[in-house]
């Protein structure tokens, strides 16, 4: 064992008050090497406190620029330890090099984003009857809770907490068992940046154990959630026994919808990036290619050419794909891939695994599947995987019924040279996000993200996330004596 990782409540390290610890697992090769604190009710108690007192002085006291002050210096802090915390993504979500990169210049990239944007966030003056003067404030709710899944930790705390603590609230973030090693030292080099005592607080542990308790705590004013459709519905379940705000930000089975006059050349290594990136493990993966009859063999032929191409390894290999983030992950996509077999659906190309990939890693070779029904559950459920599903279309009116006919709504693609198919496309199609002959994956920061359906409600990232983290008070002064 490596190290031994503690909660970050008030700006100390602190172990957890049960004790308790669990095991961290390197995805790379299936051994374990550090562990972290598994707290209960009672650490998640303090760090609300150390929160709410942070609230009611020091970080309430800051003006909207000199909150913005520290973000940004929170930014560069990043981008000086940025191969430090792509290394310890690495070896905790099994990311290979260059994601991993990425990855850690996204966070400060956010945290640079909503450093500029403290101090123009603000209200209106409305019309009134005479003698009013009437107006807004955009104030923060106070304590945010922020509850975040294993598969992009700093990406989601960058455009989480970024945009909470931006719009004035103080933190208390509960990152996965599975992967929270870069954002506990986040928060040490928040506190290092001179980030006050209890603005950004880490409480690691289980779900059941310490999300359900941050979302129950009667000291947490908004809840951000990032996870799965069945845990959002627990969440929204706790929240709604005491009207707590929250914000779902949930799974997808994202289109990718392709017509024959689309460039092909242009589309192909981006759907497949769409379906690799992150071994599949992303809620906006492209997991569906819709093809329009007339080019379906063709651009088949083209993907199933690159799907063979695609190498799988070790993080550190850096190749196109490196392993799932745990065995019961890579269970579940062979489940999907049996059913598949089950139902005849035919398995038309897949990727390698390398010969250097330690057996007990948790591989997953790229797999594209073709002819999938639309009613089958790999056209339907999030799998989670490299596993890309194929399926024609006969026209526009198809491509939309096909688009629209899961239970998700996150992102879709949709490449075609016609202007007006575009736009009507764009308009027809049911999600959060549409990206047109190009594919964002979630966009940038500046892009707002989030989903309809079951992909989950409120928006993150963007100018519009500040909405979200922000609540409206109207203020109405009545002239003259009383
Ligand atoms: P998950 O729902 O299992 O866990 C997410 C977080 O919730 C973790 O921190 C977990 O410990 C916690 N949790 C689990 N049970 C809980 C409970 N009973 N009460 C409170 N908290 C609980 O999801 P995951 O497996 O970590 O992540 C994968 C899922 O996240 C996929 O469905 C994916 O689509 C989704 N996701 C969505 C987005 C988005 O922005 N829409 C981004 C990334 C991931």
């Amino acid at each position: 064992m490596e190290g031994m990782q503690l909660n970050f409540i008030h700006n100390s390290s602190i172990a957890s008050l049960s004790g308790q610890t669990l095991q961290v697992t390197d995805p790379s090769d299936g051994q374990t090497f550090d562990e972290i604190q598994r707290s209960d009710e009672r650490d998640v108690d303090a760090a609300v406190r150390a929160a709410r007192q942070c609230f009611a002085g020091p970080w309430s006291d800051l003006s909207a620029a000199a909150r913005g002050r520290l973000l940004m210096a929170l930014s560069n802090k990043v981008l000086e330890h940025a191969d430090e915390l792509a290394a310890l993504e690495q070896r905790d979500c099994g990311k290979p090099t260059t994601q991993a990169r990425a990855d850690a210049a996204a966070l400060a990239r956010y945290f640079e984003f909503y450093a500029g944007a403290c101090d123009k966030l603000h209200g209106e003056t409305l019309p009134y009857q005479a003698g009013y003067s009437v107006f807004t404030w955009r104030e923060p709710h106070g304590v945010t809770g922020h509850i975040i899944p294993w598969n992009y930790p700093m990406q989601i705390f960058g455009r989480s907490v970024g945009g909470a603590l931006a719009a004035g609230n103080c933190c208390v973030v509960k990152p996965s068992e599975d992967a929270c090693l870069s954002v506990i030292r986040v928060a040490q080099l928040a506190a290092e940046v001179g980030f006050p005592a209890g603005a950004i607080n880490i409480v690691t542990g289980y779900g059941h154990e310490v999300g359900d308790a941050l979302a129950r705590h009667p000291g947490i004013d908004h809840i951000s959630f990032t996870g799965s459709p069945s845990v959002g519905t627990l969440i929204q379940q706790a929240a709604a026994e005491r009207h707590c705000p929250v914000t779902l930000e949930l799974g997808g089975k994202s289109p990718q919808i392709i017509f024959a006059d689309a460039d092909l050349n242009a589309a192909l290594p981006v759907v497949i990036n769409a379906i690799v990136q992150n071994a599949g493990q992303t809620c906006s993966a492209g997991s569906r290619v819709l093809i329009e009859q007339a080019i379906y063999e063709k651009m088949l032929g083209r993907l199933c050419q690159a799907f063979e191409a695609l190498r799988v390894g070790p993080a550190a290999m850096d190749l196109d794909v490196g392993p799932l983030i745990r065995q019961s992950q890579q269970q579940r996509v062979w489940d999907f891939l049996s059913d598949a077999q089950a139902a005849g659906i035919p398995l038309v190309a897949q990727g390698t695994i390398d010969e250097h990939a330690p057996e007990a890693g948790f591989y997953q070779a790229p797999v594209l599947l073709a002819d999938v029904p639309v009613h089958h559950r790999l056209a339907q459920e999030e799998v989670f995987g490299p596993v890309l599903s194929a399926m024609s279309f006969t026209d526009e009116d198809h491509a939309v019924e096909l688009a629209n006919a899961t239970r998700f709504g996150l992102v879709a693609g949709i490449w075609t040279a016609d202007g007006a198919r575009q736009f009507r496309m764009a308009r027809r199609v049911r999600s959060g996000q549409v990206f047109i002959n190009n594919y964002g994956a979630g966009g940038g920061v500046e892009l707002p993200f989030g989903g309809v359906k079951s992909s989950g409600y409120g928006r993150e990232k963007g100018f519009e996330a500040l909405h979200g983290f922000t609540t409206l008070k109207t203020v109405a002064v009545k002239h003259g004596p009383v």
